[in-house]
């Protein structure tokens, strides 16, 4: 049965309310012919073809139909708009899905090295359901990397390469990927949790029919089941949820960037790479690429940064960045931030550290003014050696970090530049 919408002529009194919720305009009011003799002289009449089955007009229909109940106790009029839903009962094969895929992301026909992470990770995988491991790489003048992702651990590798994915459009990378899940069937795939990632995967998820499991942190297989165990922080990083998607395939994920090690290198393994046919004139693309604005930021970028100096509420006032901006720089390390700081417009979000923000695995964590919450210690407490700059003695991050320096920030980080300037000067 395909989806079916239609109006109850007798109980629509043309009051036109489902007209303004439809979200994608498909309902409009006509005259009623005048031999039907009622009171109401329009009718709301659906353009089927249009309408994406929302149910806004059918709710907010029966929404009128309430508040009439409450006047009248019988009314005759709304409840006027029926649908009937198809029932989507998919029964898939999950044993013929085989293979674990990575997506490997690039900007600008360069790798993200978020590909390393998923790579070391899902051979685990692979090893785990002796399945082989591929990734996939859409973009354009991207095929040189093929081989680069075999020497990390990829047996076989897609490549899309055609002009139309120069720039990231989601629409278009949707139907690319999703044809090609389609045709290839894998058992898993993975994806970054990279702003990419993030704003394709899910589209891809709906448009295979089937699971995903955003921003997860670990990864498992289960050897009973050979099943993905994706597991990601909830409530506000206080409960780890292990999430299944048991009836449908691919089990998707995005992986948190910084969540995993990288894969090694081993120069001239070897593997299978498939160059994929394009034909964008089949797709019904919407969404037109009109022009890239690249950020005007001149600071380092935190992720994948090996140093970084965080600011937090402790700083009191947006300027406290300042000095945190003169410490990053003294050290060679990027600037990043506590979430209130960020709310309070004191920096840009991209320098947020947390489960919110972003992950990092520096080798140098310098935390000034941050108390340490478990929001915050979500995306830093794989960094090597953390310092923290407290007056606090009791702050969270004290127990975390590898040095603790009690005092106030104001004091103690000039200070602390000084005589970092005087070593550097005596060099
Ligand atoms: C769903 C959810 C998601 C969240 N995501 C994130 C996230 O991604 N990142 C994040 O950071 N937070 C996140 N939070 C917020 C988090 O719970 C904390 O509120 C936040 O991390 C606290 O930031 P802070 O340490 O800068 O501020 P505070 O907790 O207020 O700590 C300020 C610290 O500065 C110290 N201090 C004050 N003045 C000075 C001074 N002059 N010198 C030295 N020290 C001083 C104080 O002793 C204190 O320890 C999230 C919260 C929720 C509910």
């Amino acid at each position: 049965m395909a989806n079916e919408i239609f109006i109850l002529k007798e109980r629509c009194t043309g009051c036109g309310s489902c007209v303004k919720v439809c979200p994608v305009n498909c309902i409009s009011m006509a005259d009623r012919p005048k031999e039907e003799n009622v009171r109401w002289k329009k009718l709301a009449v659906i353009d089927v073809n249009k309408c994406v089955f929302c149910n806004a007009c059918v709710e907010d229909c029966d929404k009128l139909f309430e508040k009439t109940k409450i006047k009248m106790p019988n009314p005759d009029f709304f409840h006027a708009i029926v649908m009937k839903k198809e029932v989507v009962n998919v029964q898939i094969d999950t044993a013929s899905y085989k293979g674990v895929w990575c997506f490997a992301e690039q900007r600008h026909s360069h790798l993200m090295p978020t590909i390393y992470e998923l790579l070391h990770v899902a051979k685990k995988l692979s090893l785990d359901l002796n399945e082989d491991l591929s990734a996939v790489i859409i973009g354009h003048k991207v095929t040189s990397h093929a081989q680069d992702l075999i020497e990390h651990g990829a047996d076989k590798v897609y490549v899309l390469d055609h002009p139309v994915f120069e720039h990231f459009v989601d629409e278009v990378y949707t139907v690319a990927l999703t044809e090609l899940i389609k045709k290839e069937k894998p058992n898993k795939l993975l994806m970054p949790a990279s702003i990419i990632g993030r704003s394709f995967s899910s589209r891809v998820a709906i448009a295979a029919q089937t699971g995903i499991t955003a921003d997860s942190t670990e990864l498992s297989i289960n050897p009973k089941t050979r099943m993905l165990h994706a597991t990601r922080p909830s409530f506000g990083g206080n409960l780890m949820a292990t999430i299944l998607c048991e009836k449908h395939r691919p089990e998707m994920a995005t992986v948190r960037p910084m969540s995993f090690p990288r894969a090694l290198k081993v120069p001239g393994r070897k593997g299978e790479i498939i160059n994929v046919p394009v034909d964008p004139s089949k797709w019904n693309i919407r969404t037109k690429f009109i022009k890239y604005v690249p950020e005007k930021d001149e600071t380092i970028d935190i992720t994948g940064a090996e140093k970084i100096v965080s600011g937090g509420r402790g700083l009191g006032k947006p300027e406290g960045f300042k000095l945190i901006e003169e410490f990053a720089k003294v050290v060679g390390g990027a600037v990043g931030a506590s979430r209130p700081t960020v709310d309070a417009g004191w920096i840009p979000y991209r320098h947020q550290v947390g489960l919110t923000g972003r992950t990092v695995r520096p080798k140098l964590y310098i935390a000034c003014g941050i108390s340490g919450q478990i929001q915050h210690l979500a995306g830093m407490s794989s960094a090597e050696n953390i310092i923290a700059i407290n007056k606090d003695p009791e702050c969270p991050m004290f127990k975390l970090a590898t040095l603790s320096v009690e005092g106030d920030l104001y004091e103690l980080i000039p200070l602390i530049i000084q005589e970092i300037k005087k070593v550097k000067d005596h060099k």
